[in-house]
């Protein structure tokens, strides 16, 4: 099954927002194992809306819309569909009960074009609307599936999430289940990664196995097709295994985790608090533990030291010693990390400092990035890194290490 994803709306020709919706259909169409070969974006236009759909129909059996399915005059998709398959629109009931008891909770009046959001297409599986009015649809016709979603994110997420992949799984699959399960790998790069587990590409069939680097992580995602999801986990079991055998040591987590849930996660099993003296980063990696729930049992506190004097009030560093080190030292980072650790009395004190870019500091070139890591009464340990992206690439990146660092 080849799919196609149709983005309707001026605003995105326009540079006003971003085409998120097809990234987001897309993630979740390759999480099926559907592949997608196309992306159009086409404004508010019957005609053009209509030209893109024949050449849709020219190479694409599952084509996706996405927007253009509420009450205003710009919001033509459904009409232009209807249209051009010869489909009649008719009431859907249920959709306009929800619309109206919207309007009379509200104490609002329904307007006539409010109505026009519960037409659909004749004989489509309508897919209801929880977020929104709107309903979308599915609608089969001449060996193609045409769906039709509406375009605030917030509508089309559930919808898609709940309506549609459990009929697009059963379409593939003749009532099977699709499960997936994504290996996070981090401290290797994706071209390593893949070499190390060409044969698994090479030879994949049910489960299939994707990689995806961003961000100095990659990812792979295993899919597994099965008659029922104890099936499919077996399939998804096995495949893990055979993966971590070869690249098990830089593997730290599965789905959604991320470094800096596992870093969590560790401290917190351990009950080992932590506090952070930032520079180049200037408090992101606080920021970043603190995006984890239950954060406040282990971070303690930090200071954001991006000077040098700041070093010397803040942290108590005495001048003379960046003087002779220099900012981004070695010894810098060790002297913040065990200087914000006695501060904040925590059993782990972390020190970030750097030349984020583009222009070398203090002598160092852009790039270099000492991590201090002062743990209890022993000496402190530093780890060195020597990256060459934009300036906030590397912030992220040194944030990124610290963490991994964390958990060995
Ligand atoms: P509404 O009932 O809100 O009018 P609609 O189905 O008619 O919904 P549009 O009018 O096309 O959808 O878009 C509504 C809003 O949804 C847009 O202003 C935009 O914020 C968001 N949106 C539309 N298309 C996309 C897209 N492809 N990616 C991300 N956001 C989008
Ligand atoms: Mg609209």
């Amino acid at each position: 099954m080849n799919a196609e994803i149709i983005a309707v709306g001026s605003e995105l020709l326009l540079g006003q927002i971003a085409n998120t919706n097809a990234k987001f259909i897309s993630t979740q169409l390759s999480e099926l194992g559907i592949n997608v070969f196309y992306h159009t974006a086409v404004g508010d236009n019957a005609g053009r809306l209509k030209d893109v759909i024949e050449i849709a129909e020219s190479r694409s059996d599952l084509i996706i819309f996405s927007g253009g399915l509420g009450p205003t005059k710009d919001d033509l998709t459904k009409e232009t569909i209807a249209n051009h398959l010869g489909v009649p629109l008719v009431f859907d009931n249920v959709a306009l009960t929800y619309i109206e008891e919207y309007f009379a909770q509200r104490g609002r009046e329904m307007t006539e074009n409010n109505r026009k959001q519960a037409l659909v297409l004749e004989g489509s599986k309508v897919l209801a609307n929880h977020h929104g009015m709107a309903p979308g649809m599915i609608l089969e016709q001449n060996g193609r599936t045409y769906i039709l979603l509406p375009g605030p994110p917030k509508e089309i997420e559930p919808m898609f999430q709940f309506e549609v992949k459990p009929k697009l799984a059963a379409l593939l699959n003749d009532g099977g289940v699709i499960v997936s399960h994504v290996l996070r790998f981090y401290g290797i790069g994706e071209a390593e990664l893949e070499v190390q587990v060409q044969d698994i590409l090479d030879n994949q069939s049910n489960p299939t196995v994707a990689p995806l680097a961003s961000d100095g992580e990659v990812t792979l995602r295993i899919t597994a097709k099965a008659n029922s999801e104890n099936e499919a986990w077996d399939l998804i079991k096995a495949k893990e295994g055979e993966i971590l055998n070869i690249v098990g040591e830089y593997h730290y987590g599965n789905n959604d985790d991320s470094l800096a849930s596992k870093t969590v996660e560790m401290l917190l099993h351990n009950k080992l608090t932590i506090s952070a003296a930032e520079s180049l980063t200037a408090g992101l990696f606080q920021s970043e533990l603190a995006e984890i729930p239950g954060v406040s049992s282990i971070l303690v506190g930090g200071v954001v030291t991006y000077t040098e004097q700041a070093k010397v009030t803040q942290l108590g560093i005495e001048k003379s010693f960046l003087d002779e080190f220099g900012i981004v030292s070695s010894e810098c980072a060790a002297a913040m990390a065990s200087k914000v650790r006695q501060k904040f009395g925590t059993d782990i004190g972390i020190g970030l400092t750097g030349a984020a870019g583009p222009e070398p500091h203090d002598g160092q070139a852009a790039g270099t990035i000492w991590i201090g890591f002062s743990i209890g009464d022993s000496d402190p340990i530093t780890r060195k890194l020597q990256l060459s992206g934009m300036r906030n690439t590397n912030r992220i990146r040194a944030v990124k290490l610290a963490f991994s660092y964390l958990m060995r």
